[in-house]
């Protein structure tokens, strides 16, 4: 039910693209990161939840129609729904029905609790196109809210030596899975403008994240930036500031160094190897394909368990920025 093309992957029996690299005629999107949603295609169709998201990354004139998740809608001859992927707000996996075969999209997901977004819904289907961004059996994660004490204890010890904490995490998704949990009561919080212009549209769909802080001594605050702005004047303002990155890759040794960072914080909105593992059990999928990531390794460990599986190229840009 679908192919390979120039721009991504195609349905010809719903003549429509599924986050598709390239400007087209109908692009279905999984979710608002810039390598899945692009700007520049004629219509788009996402989920309600993540409207405003994807509105926020591909423009104000975009056509753009949404489903609640769970709704069906015929594209051509394809009955296509879009279901929880517990990723970011308003992420989805899509689900392909035609003449009684049935496809999932995965886009990117994880299993993990994320009180930011609807969890992961195993969805049963013929073939499952999974992402596998982190698709090595050393990624596996511990718990998030555990993360998050981390980063509280963090803050509060630069806060009783006096420097200001700069937490790099990427702006959509990951700030607020985060912020959603933090006790932000112990100084003042600071955003950066990519942050709270995000934080603004997840208040929006009704998710509660603290409010910047007005004022306050600087070396008490916690700084919540995109790691684009590292190495930035912006960042001058805040002295000799200890800096993180919540990140998957931080799970790779040496990272933390190579990035001159004074901590790492092991936080993902991926599925580790295990929850890519128990994902694909879980659809039942005869037939899986493997895009976005580590797609040898997790072909090969399909291959040598019984499945049929298919790497698949896509014209993809690194999704090290985006996590
Ligand atoms: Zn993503
Ligand atoms: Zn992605």
């Amino acid at each position: 039910m679908l192919e390979v093309r120039e721009a991504g992957l195609y349905c010809p029996q719903g003549d429509f693209y599924i986050d598709p690299a390239l400007p087209v005629a109908r692009a279905l999107i999984t979710h608002a990161h810039g390598d899945h949603a692009r700007a520049g295609s004629q219509a788009y169709l996402t989920t309600r939840t993540g409207e405003a998201l994807v509105r926020a990354r591909v423009g104000d004139e975009a056509a753009i129609e949404s489903l609640p998740y769970g709704a069906t809608r015929r594209v051509g001859e394809v009955d296509v729904a879009f279901h929880p992927a517990g990723h970011i707000l308003g992420s989805a996996q899509i689900r392909l029905e035609h003449a009684g075969e049935v496809w999932v999209v995965s886009g990117d997901y994880k299993l993990s609790p994320d009180p930011t977004c609807m969890p992961f819904e195993p969805i049963r289907c013929h073939t499952f196109v999974t992402e596998s961004t982190f698709a090595l059996p050393i990624f596996r994660w511990g718990d998030a809210a555990g993360v998050v004490r981390e980063i509280e204890e963090w803050w509060r010890g630069n806060r009783e030596a006096g420097r200001a904490s700069v937490l790099f995490a990427y702006p959509v998704g990951k700030a607020q899975r985060i912020l959603s949990q933090l006790d932000a009561s112990g100084g003042p919080l600071i955003y950066q403008e990519a942050v709270e212009r995000v934080n603004a549209i997840y208040r929006g769909q009704g998710i509660a994240l603290p409010h910047a802080t007005e004022g306050g001594d600087l070396s008490q605050a916690l700084v919540i930036a995109s790691p684009q702005m590292q190495g930035s004047a912006w960042l001058r303002r805040f002295g000799k500031a200890s800096m993180a990155f919540a990140s998957g890759w931080m799970r790779i040794r040496g990272t933390r160094r190579r990035r001159s960072l004074d901590r790492g914080f092991v936080i993902s909105d991926h599925a580790d190897w295990p929850g890519l593992l128990q994902a694909i059990g879980e659809s039942g999928a005869e037939n899986v394909w493997v895009t976005h990531g580590y797609v040898g390794a997790l072909v090969r460990w399909l291959e040598e368990n019984g499945k049929r599986a298919v790497a698949v190229e896509l014209k993809l840009p690194a999704e090290e920025a985006a996590e």
